[in-house]
């Protein structure tokens, strides 16, 4: 029993915390959006900055009593501009989500046109999907993969551009394998006119690596969360042009947000000063390599990818072939200690509640410190369970199997006190 302050005033919020500790523990986590942020990044985000408001920008705010955290913003904006090469950053959306409708709110009367990727091609729901704010705002028109290999068809993207005329052309994905052609996109938009906005929430690690394109040269304005392969804390951020500095400024303050979560803030300086070091380049490194192990591992014992394998972080299993839904699969992976999430592929016939596949991916077992070896073991259980997925058996023998190797590959942040 513990005797820290959570665990005296709250134990039963204290016992779930430690619970979901012990399973971050204890399985794979593959779910391509999640990680592991360190210690110092989780000790940051817990800090009593939580009790300061600060609305407004680092010496221009409503508030009095802004010395250090003025400091620590101006810190993250220094960090961001010089990790990514961007003219301007602002660190303070409340997420992924918000950062992109301040975007929006910034540069677009309601009513004008978005081109953007459709949300069962890979697209995340911000981008205009039809119940969401975006969609319902913005008159918006949606491009999608190819049929024959699922890729991004860039002329296609060129023939819509030219048709539909938008102000606002967005690029990026959440369930999409393959580098985006950041340069491409911005050839398309300067043709037509068009702002282009690069959505890079789930490869932001990536490019911080230097192991996909990176979006800044080519942007307008490009959005991120600070929780996926970026491996800081929950949270959002924008760099864009100087020319736009002002109304993406104006666009999450006052336009779409109030008082900036200023220890969230302080986790993003952590997590970026983290991010621009050689360790984390190499970190970079691994989960790509990782994701093409174990996507060659799961080809090699027949499973079909999207795409037909990957470059960046992530995969997405079509599990048609093998007669079960994304649904069943995922379900029997996560009574294996294996943690994925059902995923719509390219052309689905089946529901978004029920789709075909599997989106899987490297950044949080890459975190614990697995190389390729252990990919082609992960491939394998994978392989196991999907082949009988009913079977119990299988099932707790590969839980024990998953346990033991998370033991030999502790997850930062989580040290057991
Ligand atoms: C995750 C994601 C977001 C949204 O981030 P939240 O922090 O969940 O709001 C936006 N865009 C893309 C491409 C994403 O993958």
């Amino acid at each position: 029993m513990s005797l820290t302050p959570l665990h005296r005033v709250d134990p039963e919020i204290a016992a779930l915390i430690d619970a979901e500790a012990d399973r971050q523990r204890r399985v794979l986590r593959l779910i391509p959006s999640e990680n592991y942020a360190s210690s110092a990044v989780l000790e940051a985000t817990g800090s009593v900055l939580t009790n300061k408001y600060s609305e407004g920008y680092a010496g221009r705010r409503y508030y009095q009593g802004q010395a250090h955290i003025d400091a620590v913003e101006r810190l993250a904006i220094k960090r961001a501009k010089a990790l990514f090469g961007a003219e301007h950053a602002n660190v303070q959306p409340y997420s992924g989500s918000p950062a992109n409708l301040a975007v929006y709110h910034g540069l677009l009367e309601p009513g004008d046109r978005i081109l953007s990727l459709s949300l069962p091609h890979g697209g995340h729901l911000t981008h205009g999907w039809k119940v969401t704010i975006s969609g319902k705002v913005y008159d918006v028109a949606q491009y999608g993969v190819r049929a024959s290999d699922q890729r991004i068809d860039m002329d296609e993207v060129a023939r819509m551009a030219k048709a539909f005329q938008p102000k606002l052309i967005v690029c990026g994905a959440s369930a999409y394998p393959r580098v985006i052609d950041f340069e491409g996109f911005a050839q398309i938009a300067a043709d037509v006119g068009a702002y282009l906005l690069a959505d890079m929430a789930h490869i932001a690690g990536l490019v911080a690596g230097g192991v996909h394109p990176s979006p800044v040269p080519f942007a307008d304005v490009v959005s991120t969360t600070t929780h996926k392969t970026l491996r800081g804390p929950r949270g959002g951020m924008l760099l864009c042009k100087k020319a736009h500095r002002k109304a993406i400024d104006r666009g999450v303050f006052p336009g779409l947000q109030g008082g900036p979560h200023n220890h969230t803030t302080a986790a993003i300086a952590v997590a970026l000063g983290e991010a621009s070091t050689p360790e984390f380049k190499a970190y970079a490194r691994a989960v790509v390599d990782n994701a093409r192990a174990l996507a060659e591992a799961l080809l090699s014992a027949g499973f079909d990818l999207v795409s037909g394998g990957t470059d960046n972080h992530l995969m997405l299993l079509d599990l048609t072939a093998k007669g079960i839904t994304g649904k069943a699969a995922a379900a029997a992976l996560d009574a294996a200690g294996i943690v994925g999430n059902a995923n719509s592929i390219p052309f689905d016939p089946r529901p978004p509640m029920e789709p075909s596949g599997l989106r899987i991916g490297t950044p949080a077992i890459t975190s614990m410190g697995m190389g390729v070896d252990e990919m082609k073991q992960v491939a394998a259980w994978i392989a196991a369970v999907l082949a009988a997925p009913e079977d119990e058996a299988v099932r707790a023998r590969v839980r024990g199997d998953v346990e033991a190797l998370c033991q030999r590959f502790p997850a930062p942040g989580l040290a057991l006190s």
